[in-house]
């Protein structure tokens, strides 16, 4: 394919608004693409060049691309630099000086999606001495033989932010389009759908039938990408083989897994009552990090699936040392543990661990101790359908003798009081609080159900649990805080449906000096001149950002708001929070991995049923 139809194609993306039309227009776009280039094609819709845990960042600072574009349009750094600052977005700088180009390059030709990523893999590959002068010669080499429209998405890809607003659960529903037809002649498949049809008349029945299946193919795309994190690699097999591709796609070390996450209930009696017996683990507050063996080879990710590999050495080698099988996944949470006073470091001691120089040194100084809780695959098989009392007691029998893995503490009861006492003891321990787990359930890749239910140290007065938000935009300091240039924060929740961030608070309060100038330094790389995309929101901040950073927040209460988006539906107003205060960045979740508006609402709900019983 042409580099020019994948950039018309973004170009009448950005365009539209609604996740409808953008899902059309993108299963256009697959479906011209071959087998070979559909996962490439994939990765620049994601804005990257590769599936995010391999790590293949293009990374370009402005100031380097300001200079390709000055190379290969003619115009000088300057007049790039003054046209960014007027416009703040190099993007649409490139397209305006590329459609009034000084120079005509001798040898321009057509681009191919080939070569744009051969250079853009050079670019994010090469280091050492002079390695920015060959980026910009690279970036600059594309952008000759680019037109307009080209140039301004070869500008924003090295920029990290193509600004088009498509979300992965968006690429998966162009997929699913694509794959109806097919899915439409799939006898199985139909039949399964066909019974739950509630339409009774023929016509109306039909459109149903239409749209169920659509939902089916999507829900199980969805559950292949919740065990194999890789977008483009997942397309490729769709193009090669269609739906029987999926059954091609299975859990594999190397390639992460979505996590499961825990859902809240305010008492432990609550907890016994929806659970029955359950195994109750105590509530660590470390990292959370997946462990991917492959025989000798040893890969980290962390909650968001990164590879953290690098920065864990100690535990690297006591999975070689402690971990008797072949190949295994596992997870567990890790963190700064004293074992002769037996004393949990707090987080912000552990934390110091999240760093790329000083390992070895900090590795030393602050060793972790990684409490292994769930088992998902050992020796070539996949556990994650096996009930959680049969993975945990596999992982038991798994982690040989060593200091550095050990299996979270647990009891087994049906019984309130042991499991309020053992939630005391956490706590005492300086433990978070607890986590019961249902011990006849699966492991649920990728989402927040009562499989896992989590317990907190109360925060008297204020919500049960903290709210980790997304930074949605900032607002310009007022009075003392002008000098940081940042005075509060416009922050949203995450609506899974619509694939769109939606309002929840203003926040002000909780940052020190010292967070607000990082924030803002953090912010101004990420402004946008215009709202972007997934943002739904009725406040205007001064300046919108690219939802990518999360912020954990405390406050008295959730409240129903006429202001905020979150929430809101027709004739009822949204939600928002009641004197919330910033804790800390969360920095390992992604933006998508925020609390949701659903649970939101689900926490709204029982704070009222709590406050009821009263
Ligand atoms: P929180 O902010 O409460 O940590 P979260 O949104 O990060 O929540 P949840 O899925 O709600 O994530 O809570 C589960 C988290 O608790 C896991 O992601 C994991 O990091 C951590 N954890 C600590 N101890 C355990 C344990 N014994 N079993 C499972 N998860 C544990």
């Amino acid at each position: 394919m042409h580099f020019k139809t994948l950039a018309e194609s973004f170009d009448k993306i950005e365009h539209v608004s609604s996740r409808l039309a953008m899902t059309d227009l993108l299963a256009d776009l697959f479906k011209k693409s071959k087998a070979d280039e559909i996962a490439r094609i994939v990765y620049l819709c994601q804005g990257k060049l590769a599936p995010a845990f391999k790590d293949i960042e293009v990374g370009m600072g402005e100031s380097y691309v300001e200079e390709g574009i000055a190379k290969a349009s003619g115009y000088s750094k300057a007049d790039v630099d003054k046209e960014f600052k007027k416009r703040g977005d190099l993007g649409l700088v490139a397209q305006e000086f590329f459609s009034k180009k000084k120079q005509r390059s001798l040898f321009s030709s057509e681009l191919s999606i080939g070569k744009v990523f051969k250079n853009l893999i050079k670019i994010a590959t090469v280091s050492g001495s002079g390695s920015q002068q060959l980026k910009i010669k690279l970036l600059a080499e594309l952008l000759n033989s680019a037109s307009p429209i080209e140039a301004k998405y070869l500008v924003r890809i090295p920029l990290g932010n193509l600004r088009l607003g498509i979300g992965d659960p968006t690429i998966m529903d162009s997929f699913a389009k694509n794959l109806s037809e097919e899915a439409r002649k799939n006898k199985a498949l139909v039949k399964g759908v066909e019974k739950k049809l509630k339409e009774k008349k023929e016509e109306k029945r039909e459109a149903e039938l239409e749209k169920k299946i659509r939902l089916k193919v999507r829900e199980l795309i969805e559950s292949k990408y919740n065990v194999y994190s890789d977008l483009g690699g997942l397309a490729e097999k769709l193009a090669e083989k269609g739906l029987k591709g999926l059954e091609k796609i299975e859990i594999t070390p190397g390639v992460p897994i979505r996590p499961t996450l825990a859902e809240r209930l305010p008492t432990a009696k609550e907890i016994v009552e929806k659970l029955g017996r359950c195994a109750v683990e105590a509530k660590y507050d470390g990292f959370r990090l997946a462990i991917h063996k492959d025989k000798g080879k040893v890969t980290i990710f962390s909650r968001r699936q990164e590879n953290v590999t690098d920065m864990f050495p100690e535990i690297t080698d006591a999975v070689r040392k402690q971990i008797k099988a072949v190949d295994a996944i596992f997870e567990g949470e890790a963190l700064v543990f004293n074992e002769e006073t037996e004393e949990y470091f707090p987080f912000q001691v552990t934390i110091q661990r999240k760093r790329k120089y000083d390992i070895d040194k900090m590795a030393k100084e602050f060793p972790l101790t990684l409490f292994a809780f769930d088992l998902l695959y050992a020796n070539g098989k996949s556990l994650m359908n096996l009930p959680f009392k049969k993975r945990r007691e596999r992982l038991g029998k798994m982690i040989g003798k060593g200091k550095t893995i050990e299996l979270t503490e647990s009891i087994e009861t049906d019984k309130t009081e042991e499991v309020e006492s053992f939630f005391n003891e956490s706590v005492e321990k300086g433990l978070e609080g607890i986590i019961a787990k249902d011990l006849n359930a699966g492991y649920i890749a990728g989402a927040r159900k009562f499989a896992w239910i989590k317990l907190k140290r109360s925060y008297k007065g204020e919500l049960g649990d903290t709210v980790d938000t997304v930074i949605l935009g900032f607002f310009k300091g007022k009075g003392k805080r002008t000098q940081f240039g940042l005075g509060g924060l416009l922050t949203g929740v995450y609506d899974e449906k619509e694939d769109k961030f939606k309002s929840l608070a203003k926040i002000g309060t909780g940052m020190t000096e010292e967070m607000l100038s990082d924030l803002h330094k953090m912010l101004s790389k990420i402004k946008e001149g215009k709202k972007p995309a997934r943002i739904d929101s009725e406040l205007k901040p001064d300046y919108w950002v690219e939802p990518k950073y999360v912020i954990e927040v405390n406050a008295d209460e959730i409240t129903r708001s006429p202001i905020h988006t979150a929430g809101k539906k027709k004739g009822e107003q949204g939600f928002a929070l009641r004197f919330p205060r910033m804790i800390k960045i969360r920095q390992d979740k992604k933006a998508e991995q925020a609390t949701t508006v659903k649970e939101i609402e689900a926490m709204f709900k029982r704070q009222k049923h709590v406050g009821l019983s009263e």
